[in-house]
């Protein structure tokens, strides 16, 4: 067989031949704008050798501040193009992590949406690597700026040419990406995607049992462009030639709501905590939602009571998909088999809410205390993963030896494995609760609360206990419907037929909101903190 080299470039020559007149559609501060994959295409190779008489060189790394839009996309293909490296900056991280970040990798030239400035602005004379700063903004006129060297995106792109070649002497094994992911202490980990896996794992999401993207999609990542490349979607909808709806910066449950109405869009794809806001807004306004027929739901367990009002209340569909930035992210996608599909709708709902089967292509171990688990749905034990799409170190950091161990990934991901092989993550290493010995699964039981119609969100975490060492606290943000006459026994009531009684939570807390990570996470080590003392107190 041939060796082709699988190069990202490739993905977008693909869109510009065969799918000049299809377009991308983004929402900017000045209305919607779109454009035709012949004009990405164009703008990409404007922006490519204008990078290129920045002095970017092959394998030097070019940095993003940026939202989900065309010039981000632009800036995915035409830094690679050169054969340099695109590094997506997760804009939400604390600054001090920014500007950790930006010199760890040694950003040689940043690209940075007119609103983001103020950020880099205060941390400027911080970073000696950076030589130039390129604002993407909707205006003629550069904004005012203490940065310099200061070039305005658009009037690079007018000077750019539009028929520059992509770099083709590349090594697939050679860098495309990096992005960093937050570590449980200490500064971000850096992990560098190559062009193979990340052409591999288009392909990949483009498989009907996967995400099943394809031409005929009208695809709007919600997840943003700087966490892991909105799942490597915009790759593969570029590739695909797929309709792509770019939501913008500071979008609300309302902006998506109006976009997938407006767009048709057919498939979006975003967090739990995006998917719950949605919920709410479709609750209370009257949108069109027909033209969905799927949504893809990770980075978090999506609560089994969400899948079911979606699925129920919208005729929309949901895929519950699990990944992480050392994974390109894809790993899982929760299916039901052919023969499974005249289970009941609770039966059917308890397996999709899992994480699923392992998507062609990924390998997985789940060792436990005794060695590896058995598939019996209880066993507990750590996910190991290999895969071509699999990270194997993080970038210039020892903390490399601790997850990359005998060739596998070291998840920190607590799973059991039922018997048709799907995952289903109780917990992650750090925020399981060991009570008395015996591990309790804080995500059980917030399923168990978020499937309560009065609950809007829940948390549970492991506080110090004297006698058990820890116990499980659940903090509960209730739906202003539901906060006058929901009490905290009603929730006990709630959860008891479900738990075994030493799983019940010690106390329910009752919140305004939960502390959320950089991509919308629960930030449970802000509530253990809060409620370190509270058993003891
Ligand atoms: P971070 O580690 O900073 O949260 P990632 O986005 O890489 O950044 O997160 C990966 C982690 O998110 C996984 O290791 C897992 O704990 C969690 N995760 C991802 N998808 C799911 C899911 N569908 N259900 C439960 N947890 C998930």
């Amino acid at each position: 067989m041939m060796n082709v080299p699988l190069l990202v470039s490739s993905m977008l020559e693909r869109a510009e031949k065969y799918f000049p007149k299809k377009t991308v559609i983004s929402r900017t501060s000045t209305g919607i704008v779109t454009h035709t994959y012949k004009e990405i295409g164009e703008r990409t190779r404007r922006l490519s050798s204008a990078l290129q008489k920045l002095g970017v060189q092959k394998g030097e790394r070019v940095g993003t501040l940026a939202w989900n839009h065309h010039r981000h996309l632009e800036a995915y293909f035409a830094i690679p193009g050169i054969g340099a490296v695109l590094h997506t900056i997760n804009i939400r991280l604390a600054l001090a992590h920014v500007v950790y970040i930006i010199n760890h990798s040694e950003d040689k030239v940043l690209l940075i949406d007119e609103d983001i400035l103020p950020l880099i602005e205060a941390v400027k004379d911080k970073l000696p690597a950076v030589q130039a700063f390129v604002i993407m903004t909707d205006k003629e006129e550069l904004p005012e700026t203490t940065l310099e060297p200061v070039y305005h995106y658009e009037k690079l792109l007018e000077e750019g040419n539009p028929d520059f070649e992509f770099e083709k002497d590349l090594d697939e094994n050679d860098p495309v990406g990096m992005c960093y992911t937050s570590a449980t202490t200490g500064n971000p980990k850096g992990v560098v995607y190559s062009h193979r896996g990340m052409v591999l794992h288009s392909m990949a999401l483009g498989l009907a049992d996967n995400a099943g993207l394809s031409e005929s999609d009208i695809a709007m990542p919600v997840v943003p462009m700087f966490h892991v490349n909105a799942w490597g979607l915009p790759f593969a909808a570029t590739w695909f030639g797929t309709t792509q709806v770019m939501p913008g910066p500071y979008f609300t449950p309302k902006v998506l709501a109006e976009l997938i109405e407006s767009q048709r869009v057919t498939t979006t794809a975003g967090v739990p905590t995006i998917w719950l806001g949605l919920l709410n807004e479709l609750e209370q306004g009257n949108y069109d939602t027909s033209s969905v027929n799927r949504i893809l739901c990770g980075g978090s367990a999506a609560p089994k009571g969400m899948i079911k009002a979606f699925e129920t209340k919208y005729k929309i569909p949901f895929i519950h998909a699990y990944g992480m930035t050392e994974t390109t992210p894809l790993v899982s996608v929760s299916r039901l088999k052919s023969y499974q599909q005249d289970l009941s709708t609770e039966e059917q709902l308890e397996i999709r809410s899992k994480q699923g089967g392992l998507v062609p292509g990924v390998e997985m171990k789940v060792v436990g205390k005794d060695g590896e688990v058995s598939w019996d749905g209880k066993e507990m034990g750590e996910l190991l993963l290999r895969g071509n799409w699999i990270a194997d170190e993080y970038y210039r950091d020892e903390r490399t030896n601790d997850a990359f161990r005998d060739g596998w990934l070291h998840t920190g991901d607590v799973v059991t494995v039922d018997e048709e092989g799907n995952i289903k993550i109780v917990d992650r290493t750090k925020d399981l609760i060991k009570s008395g010995g015996e591990w309790i699964s804080s995500v059980d039981i917030e399923n168990a609360l978020m499937a309560h119609e009065g609950v809007f969100e829940a948390a549970v975490v492991a506080v110090p206990h004297e006698r058990w060492q820890e116990r499980p606290v659940a903090c509960v943000v209730l739906k202003d419907a539901a906060k006058d006459n929901l009490q905290k026994e009603d929730l006990y009531e709630f959860l008891k037929p479900q738990f075994a009684k030493w799983w019940l939570p010690d106390d329910i807390v009752f919140l305004d909101e939960i502390p959320k990570t950089s991509v919308g996470k629960f930030l449970k080590m802000a509530l253990r903190e809060k409620l370190k003392e509270h058993l003891t107190e």
